[in-house]
């Protein structure tokens, strides 16, 4: 089998050129005559790596000097715990809760601190984005949390709460880098890598440098502090070495596609072949609301769990893989990130329209 198209939410896709690249390499790094998986984490050749990626991520994403880049082990999940034990001086935050991945984070955030939610869109299983515009922001809230596109369901913040002057925190696991962002509105934003940048067990983290301090939740491990990978440069101990050349390779193929506006361009241009058919399809439909729908993530059902079933099964033998939904919700999910062609989309939307044809 060749490849395929992968519309994994994750691990997912990655681009083509880069994996390629990366095979080339893989017996002899530039010369080296080792593996990057094989080389000291303080050798020459592995510190420009890491200081590229860092310095492309920069560009990429304009991110002011005012904001540290750290490279963490520990995937997204890890932050729902460093989040609050770094970031409470009152110890009290706000959560908005748009899924379960914010659930999450909010259920650890409570074994440090006073935690309230401020809005959820759970009386509609997460199909939307409760408006954001007016929240009681606690007087004490040390910071007020989201995240930004909710995987699971396909909905994403198309404007960022008013945290009323509360540092914003943002989990970006599922839309990192897949359109600008001003990250001058954020505290803190994050995401676990294998959603749209490298390989799984790896967060980046863009936190404003007045956030990182010595003072943390007594018993903090030095792992989990902030501030032990920004005095190191995320070299404090041994660092995710091989996901970090993988991540820079990306970040570099995102350089050369244009950077994040041709990216977002693009990734307007995917996700709009899918809703607008979804929109006119007579079997399937999304089931969110139509101002929040993600560009990453495109969830629908056909509204009968078998023929759902029977539309994975055949698509995965049609070479379109991993469309099953979560397994908390069913259905199917697409996931178009980056890394997938528009070709795949298409592909897709075909496939889609001739089940519709043969199954109505
Ligand atoms: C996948 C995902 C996570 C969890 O990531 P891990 O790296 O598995 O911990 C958290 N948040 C969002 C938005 C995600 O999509």
């Amino acid at each position: 089998m060749g490849r395929v198209y992968n519309f994994s939410a994750g691990p997912a896709v990655l681009p083509e050129e880069v994996l390629k690249e990366a095979a080339e390499e893989m017996l002899d790094y530039n010369g080296s005559g080792m593996s990057v998986m094989e080389m000291s984490h303080r050798s020459k050749p592995f510190q420009e790596i890491i200081g590229a990626a860092e310095a492309d991520i920069r560009e990429l994403m304009n991110i002011p000097d005012d904001y540290k880049v750290l490279f963490i082990q520990g995937g997204a999940s890890t932050q729902f715990a460093m989040i609050p034990m770094n970031l409470m001086k009152n110890g009290t935050a706000d959560y908005i809760i748009t899924g379960q991945f914010a659930k999450k984070a909010y259920n650890e955030a409570k074994k440090y601190g006073k935690v309230n939610i401020l809005a959820s869109s759970e009386d509609k299983t997460f199909s939307y984005i409760p408006d954001c515009q007016d929240l009681p922001v606690s007087e004490d809230a040390d910071y007020v949390y989201i995240c930004e596109n909710n995987t699971i369901y396909g909905t994403k913040f198309k404007k960022l709460p008013d945290t009323k002057g509360k540092p914003l925190v943002a989990d970006v696991s599922s839309c990192f880098l897949s359109e600008p962002v001003d990250v001058t509105k954020y505290g803190l934003l994050y995401g676990g890598v294998q959603k749209n940048i490298g390989p799984a067990g790896m967060a980046i983290v863009i936190i404003r440098k007045d956030l990182i301090r010595g003072e943390v939740y007594p018993g903090t491990p030095t792992m989990l502090m902030y501030k032990t990978h920004a005095d190191a440069g995320s070299l404090y101990n041994t660092p995710p070495s091989y996901s970090i050349y993988i991540c820079g390779k990306v970040f570099r193929w995102l350089k050369k596609r244009g950077g994040l506006s041709a990216m977002k361009e693009y990734n307007e241009k995917k996700a709009k072949i899918l809703y607008d058919y979804l929109d006119e399809s007579r079997l399937f439909r999304s089931g969110v609301n139509k101002e929040d729908r993600s560009l990453m993530n495109v969830t629908f059902v056909t509204g009968d769990a078998s023929l759902d079933e029977k539309f994975v099964k055949e698509a995965k033998e049609a070479g379109l893989l991993s469309l099953k939904g979560h397994r908390s919700v069913g259905g199917m999910r697409a996931s178009i990130y980056n890394a997938m062609p528009i070709e795949g989309v298409k592909a897709l939307a075909a496939f889609m329209k001739k089940f519709e044809e043969e199954n109505l």
